[in-house]
């Protein structure tokens, strides 16, 4: 039943709730609605507690689809698992795709009273299921969701069974909650490799400029702020629900299609970024600053001049050959969105030359498809020649305080270290901790079981090697 309170005394309860946050403090933690580890990843992580496999692990002998830590893991997921244990075996080895499995687990914890299951995310307020947003409205006019969804309920209808089946609006209105409201779950190492729904996780707006972020220990969703709040305002925490390393239309495009709403934060009204994302390296070579080149400007029209240094003395051909170099580099990286190859990578940066500015976005994005695919080749040299490159890039499109550019500088610094340059991987290692202190938290495992041994280990070396140098 609601609370009959007026006006003042609300005011007063808010104003009590409002709290002193740091930079880097936890603003809320969340437990997981339902999750589950994704294909990929089935053996390799423990469906329950979503560790990576460490000795023995154990498969359920019923439908030898999920795979546990121990005898504890395994109970610890019987009271959901028993009802799809049965339905799984039945389907083996055909078992369902992942978004049915996970509408299916919503689907039978709401049967067994989930949907009196709520979250508390401030001393006062909770969220239940039915509270997370729907777009009913929007899903239902939105024809490739439909389809998706009418292929998922042939899948349901084999899985769980026709009786087991909720009717047309309440299935819509679930999955409509499902495709608005789910969370990329990733481990340690920043690998996505499950998906969850969270009832107080979800009630954080986006911004393409985020003063807040999420990390995940295990299953449990962590929230912390990435600014300091003198009274936190929760009407004004935003989390970012997309990659940032895209241009604005592109972000924008990506938010409508995917959550309907139109992005106005303040990245993406600001025209300046938009035009630094489309530029060039000015062509006087003593100035460093971006000159732009739009795509969709008659070609025979002149570049520049430079805002800083008044360059203006560009060839003919520039627009069009930037155009030329541009629609490639998009339309190979649009390709590699599932992998990164290196070739492929390399074939963009060396299309691109010099004439691409740093911080344009199409450069960043190479630049960083190119380190990834170093690391998974473990080409650790390419990795930090790339990566090196890159840094200004990330963490002008990321933000100076933001978990990626911080785990992207720990990893350079475990890349460096491992290739004997101590003094370097000391260097990103610093830059590291300065931000993963915040953005993880201190007793977090990147933080506390990866960094810091790492720092200690690398500065032993060095004071070892120093001492060694003075005999
Ligand atoms: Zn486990
Ligand atoms: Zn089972
Ligand atoms: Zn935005
Ligand atoms: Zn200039």
């Amino acid at each position: 039943m609601r609370e009959h309170i007026s006006g003042y005394r609300i005011r007063a309860k808010q104003a009590l709730g409002r709290r002193k946050v740091s930079k880097g403090d936890v603003i809320l933690t969340s437990e997981p609605f339902v999750y589950m580890l994704t294909t990929p990843y089935k053996g390799l992580y423990c469906d329950n507690c979503l560790k990576r496999k460490k000795e023995a692990f154990q498969r359920c002998s019923g439908c030898s689809f999920e795979w546990y830590c121990n005898v504890d893991c395994q109970r610890n997921s019987w009271s959901l698992h028993k009802s799809e244990c049965k339905k799984l075996r039945r389907l083996k080895p055909n078992y369902p795709v992942d978004t049915a499995r996970l509408l299916a687990k919503i689907i039978i914890k709401l049967q067994n009273g989930g949907d009196k299951i709520e979250e508390k995310w401030t001393e006062t307020k909770t969220r239940k299921f039915k509270d997370l947003m729907n777009h009913y409205t929007d899903i239902k006019k939105d024809d490739q969701r439909q389809e998706h969804l009418s292929v998922l309920k042939v899948v349901l209808y084999d899985y769980l069974g026709p009786e087991n089946l909720p009717n047309e609006a309440d299935l819509q209105g679930i999955f409509g909650r499902v495709v608005i409201n789910s969370f990329s779950i990733n481990d340690e190492e920043h690998c996505s490799i499950a998906t969850g729904v969270y009832l107080a996780g979800s009630v954080f707006d986006h911004s393409c400029q985020p003063n807040a972020y999420i990390t995940f220990t295990g299953t449990k969703l962590i929230c912390r702020s990435l600014v300091d709040w003198p009274a936190l305002d929760w009407n004004k925490v935003r989390i970012s629900y997309v990659d940032v390393l895209l241009s604005t239309k592109d972000r924008i495009s990506d938010l409508y299609h995917r959550y309907y709403f139109t992005c106005g934060c303040n990245y993406c009204s600001d025209l300046k970024r938009e035009r630094i994302s489309s530029s060039i390296n000015c062509g006087n070579p003593s100035c460093e600053a971006p000159v732009h080149v739009s795509e969709t400007d008659d070609p025979s029209l002149p570049v520049g001049p430079c805002e800083k240094c008044g360059f203006h003395d560009y060839a003919p051909d520039t627009r069009t050959l930037y155009k030329e170099i541009a629609t490639f580099s998009r339309e190979q990286l649009d390709l590699m969105k599932q992998k990164y190859y290196f070739d492929v990578s390399k074939l963009i940066l060396e299309k691109q030359g010099s004439m691409l500015h740093k911080l344009n976005v199409l450069r960043v994005r190479a630049l960083d498809a190119a380190y990834e695919s170093a690391i998974s080749l473990e080409l650790w040299d390419k990795t930090v020649e790339f990566g090196s490159q890159n840094l200004d890039g990330i963490r002008y499109y990321y933000g100076e305080n933001h978990p990626t550019f911080g785990l992207m500088l720990l990893k350079l610094g475990k890349v460096t270290y491992l290739i004997g340059k101590l003094e370097k991987s000391m260097r990103f290692f610093r830059d590291a901790e300065a931000i993963l202190q915040i953005s993880h938290g201190t007793s977090h495992p990147v933080y506390k079981d990866q960094l810091r041994p790492l720092m200690e280990q690398a500065q032993a070396e060095i004071a070892f090697k120093r001492a060694r140098h003075k005999q």
